[in-house]
């Protein structure tokens, strides 16, 4: 019986860490290879609209190595797509998913093999837990930003949690079966559920050229994974109108008071400014919160695909067709 690995790699100009990375990852592989039985693999990379020369490095892989596929897509659409391409394309009986910047270590594979052979496990998956090398102020909302969605989503989305991990054929195909476009794979894999080993390690740096991922695009990245796994923010609007209409009540009865007592001094229209600018602040902070989901809503009725290939290669995909 053989047993089939697929490697699924979302690239994006990553024209300078990719031979790093190709070369450890065929090491690995053949290592595992020599040590197994019956154990083959094959490396599906993921070419997300690069604009440096990703692409050309792919194909002259793909001719090299008959193990290689790879996709190409007409833009830019996302690490969340590539790797939505790449588990639909893949074909193993376990896929794992990995950066191909040496961020997710291909050393850690054989550990994470040998945790889904042994243990009844559905999935293996890596937890980073230093932020080392990274700047405080972006570990620091990093760490706000997963104990404020542990506390309002039902979903268990870990700390540190990566993407690299190694699944059994059920999960890819139950995490295949969420056909959302806005995807946030973090908390994919939390919902579909399933038993998950974690497999602790040490942040690695990039090993060439840059991460994608400013501090701005990260804070909306955040947003879109706090929209797609809860709805508590929506309920902002009830409590703070619950909460605005106490206030008002309690004021009431002051001012009536105070009349009463003291007769009734004009003035106060300052401090009515600041209340009605307040209230109306609130009003559309709350409108914005629901435009937010409308707007989501409006996406995901379009049914627009999630990415759109331009190319397609690799031996092992002839043979198919
Ligand atoms: N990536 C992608 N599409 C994008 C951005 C990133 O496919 O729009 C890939 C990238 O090539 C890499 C992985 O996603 O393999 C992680 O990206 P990066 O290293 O920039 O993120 P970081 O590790 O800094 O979070
Ligand atoms: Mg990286």
């Amino acid at each position: 019986m053989t047993t089939q690995i697929s490697i699924v790699v979302p690239c994006y100009n990553e024209e300078a860490a990719l031979p790093y990375f190709f070369e450890e990852i065929r090491r690995v592989a053949e290592q595992m290879e020599r040590r197994e039985d019956g154990l083959s693999f094959e490396f599906l990379f993921v070419d997300d609209g690069s604009r440096d020369g990703t692409l050309s490095l792919l194909r002259r892989y793909a001719e090299e190595d008959a193990r290689v596929r790879y996709l190409s897509f007409s833009r830019n659409f996302g690490k969340e797509a590539a790797m939505y391409a790449g588990l639909e394309r893949a074909r193993g009986d376990f896929v794992a998913v990995m950066d191909a910047d040496m961020q997710d270590p291909p050393a850690l594979l054989p550990e994470l093999y040998e945790a889904l052979c042994e243990e009844e496990y559905d999935c293996a998956a890596t937890r980073r837990v230093t932020r080392k090398g990274e700047p405080p102020i972006r570990s620091f909302f990093a760490r706000l930003f997963y104990r404020l969605i542990n506390h309002i989503s039902d979903t268990e989305i870990v700390d540190g949690a990566r993407d690299f991990r190694l699944m059994k054929r059920r999960m890819v195909d139950a995490i295949l079966s969420m056909k959302e476009v806005n995807r946030f794979s973090k908390g994919i894999f939390g919902w579909v559920g399933f038993r998950t080993k974690w497999i602790p390690f040490q942040n690695v740096k990039r090993v060439a050229g840059e991460t994608k991922w400013s501090f701005w695009k990260l804070f909306r990245y955040s947003v879109q994974g706090i929209l797609a796994f809860s709805t508590a923010p929506l309920a902002i609007a009830s409590i703070v109108g619950v909460l605005s209409c106490l206030a008002a009540f309690v004021m009431t009865i002051i001012i009536v008071a105070k009349t009463l007592l003291f007769g009734d001094p004009v003035g106060g229209w300052p401090s009515l400014v600041c209340i009605v600018l307040f209230l109306g602040g609130v009003q559309l902070f709350c409108i914005g919160i629901l435009g937010q989901y409308l707007a989501k809503t409006y996406l995901e009725t379009k049914r627009r695909p999630i990415y759109i290939l331009r190319e397609e290669g690799g031996r092992a995909g002839d043979e198919e067709s």
